[in-house]
């Protein structure tokens, strides 16, 4: 059947215009059901949401034809193709947007974290949405125009798509002023206009960034001589826990029980820096605060830990997540994802209790002077959360069994979870527990802040990574708290009454800095937590 249609030959627009067609009908569903869901469908809306449809054909002819050209055409079209089904598939099933975050994280993501995407429906999507129709794109021929006639085809082209485009924008001006000014969230489902879009941002941030260098900060932080104490601190940074499945925090599940049993101080209100663990990482050390942070500009100045390393602190960092998103470049950095140093791992899937494992030897190791530990938790990531811990910490069932979480009820979806967050407990009570074995030798304390939240199927959300402005509580309200051993002095009443304030990631730079007592110029005693609460 294919063989004939060697001889099937287009002009190049018309191939534009049928592909455009394709990807509005075929790769849009998620755009279209997140329209419906704000414009009911009725006789009164169908001509607005039809409207929509030719408003999407109309940019995607427009993407392409000024993107085709002559033998490129082919290439391109398909690859759109290839990249739409991939698209659509992330849309429709986890409702991802693709923003320049998200593809940061794309590229930024090690292989095991995606094979966890990989479906038997991502298949069916690559294959009838991206492989077959890009088979046809290459068996068609496309007749090849002087540059001149080129140019003209293009003109009419990009005239008549505008046109249309335009016509259709006045005639139903009222909708489309709610649909850009109320409902901007529906344009980042428009397929493949929102990613071509942010592709075109992402390239632009990163051919214009202007940072080079590394900018020092804190070079005059040291501790101060009247603090003869050593101070030996772990900071566990947590992955996507939501602070409302903490029954410290009144969940009606018991998912805290042995955190519960433990001196804690817990925090009610503190948010989060970004929706995804490439932004809320490395802003959470950084100094930058999340009003003015820059991902790239961060990497181009000292974070929290080369600071508290001019201070003469022995820094180390412990990492069980994917890295350290950069934070840990300049430190003593070991990675405990694979089985090559943590002991703790079931085939692929180490365990976050694995980076205690020699923890002793590094701290015996280091007879003088603060030691500051980061362990970098795989805690809750998703969307395989029945992977996240070993079998007896399934105690909420059944549990959804697969990485395709619309095939699981909301239930299985949240059992799966909420079994994860018992294993974090479990993670963190025996944190605290080492760091008890050290009260004699050290003020001990920890500090365990979740770097985003996740999303389990309310309003038809999955995951995380949601545009900061419009993610929901869920993404962006994180479980933190602090343990403090038997000789650090704090004032626990006080830092209780100091923990129902709002705090947020902004806050963890000082804070961190508070913990070795280091003082330095950089220090802003009113984003520190700990301030005014020593003894
Ligand atoms: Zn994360």
């Amino acid at each position: 059947m294919f063989l004939s249609l060697k001889s099937i030959q287009m002009r190049q627009w018309k191939l534009i215009v049928f592909i455009s067609f394709f990807l509005t009908l075929v790769t849009n569903m998620t755009f279209f059901k997140h329209v419906i869901e704000v414009y009911p469908l009725s006789w009164s809306t169908l001509p607005f949401i039809i409207s929509l449809g030719i408003l999407l054909v109309s940019v995607s002819t427009i993407l392409l034809t000024l993107f085709s050209w002559q033998r490129a055409t082919k290439p391109l079209l398909i690859t759109v193709v290839m990249l739409s089904a991939f698209v659509a598939y992330f849309m429709d099933t986890y409702d991802i947007v693709i923003d320049t975050h998200m593809i940061d994280n794309v590229l930024q993501t090690n292989f095991n974290e995606s094979a966890d995407l990989f479906s038997v429906t991502l298949i069916f999507y690559v294959l009838f949405m991206g492989l077959i129709p890009s088979y046809l794109i290459y068996r068609v021929k496309i007749q090849y125009e002087s540059l001149k006639a080129i140019l003209i085809e293009k003109g009419k082209m990009l005239g008549i798509a505008l046109g249309i485009a335009l016509v259709v924008l006045m005639a139903f001006n009222k909708n489309y002023t709610s649909f850009f000014r109320e409902h901007k969230p529906l344009r980042y489902y428009a397929n493949p206009a929102y990613y071509f879009y942010s592709i075109g941002h992402f390239i632009q941030k990163n051919l214009t960034h202007h940072y080079t260098g590394l900018q020092q900060i804190g070079e005059d932080a040291k501790i101060p001589v009247t603090d003869v104490d050593r101070e030996l601190v772990i900071l566990v940074v947590g992955e996507a826990a939501r602070w409302d499945h903490f029954s410290l925090n009144g969940y009606s599940r018991e998912t805290n029980p042995l955190l519960k049993k433990e001196n804690i101080i817990n925090f009610d209100q503190f948010s989060s820096c970004g929706t995804e663990t490439a932004v809320s990482v490395p802003c959470m050390f950084s100094s930058l605060t999340r009003d003015n942070y820059d991902g790239e500009k961060a990497q181009h100045i000292e974070n929290v830990l080369d600071v508290i390393g001019h201070a003469g602190v022995h820094v180390l960092w412990r990492d069980n997540n994917s890295d350290s998103k950069g934070v840990a470049l300049r430190a003593t950095y070991e990675d405990f994802k694979s089985p090559q140093k943590n002991t703790i791992c079931e085939e692929e899937e180490c365990r976050d209790e694995g980076m205690l494992i020699g923890l002793q030897e590094y701290i015996d190791a280091h007879p003088k002077g603060d030691i500051v530990i980061v362990l970098h938790q795989m805690g809750n990531h998703g969307p395989a959360y029945y992977k996240r811990y070993p079998k007896q910490f399934e105690k909420f069932t059944p549990v959804c069994k697969s990485n395709q979480l619309e095939q699981c009820s909301e239930q299985e979806i949240t059992n799966a979870y909420d079994n994860a967050i018992l294993y974090t407990d479990y993670f963190l009570s025996k944190t605290i527990a080492f760091l008890k074995q050290n009260d004699e030798k050290f003020e001990t304390a920890m500090f365990y802040v979740s770097d985003h939240g996740e999303s389990l199927g309310e309003k038809g959300l999955y995951l995380h990574g949601f545009p900061y402005a419009i993610a929901p509580e869920a993404q962006k309200h994180v479980p933190a708290m602090m343990w403090f051993g038997k000789h650090f002095e704090v004032d626990r009443k006080k830092l209780n009454q100091i923990a129902k304030k709002p705090w947020s990631h902004d806050s963890y730079f000082h804070t961190v800095l508070n913990f070795s007592e280091i003082t330095s110029k950089i220090y802003k005693p009113e984003l520190d937590i700990l301030h005014d609460i020593h003894e």
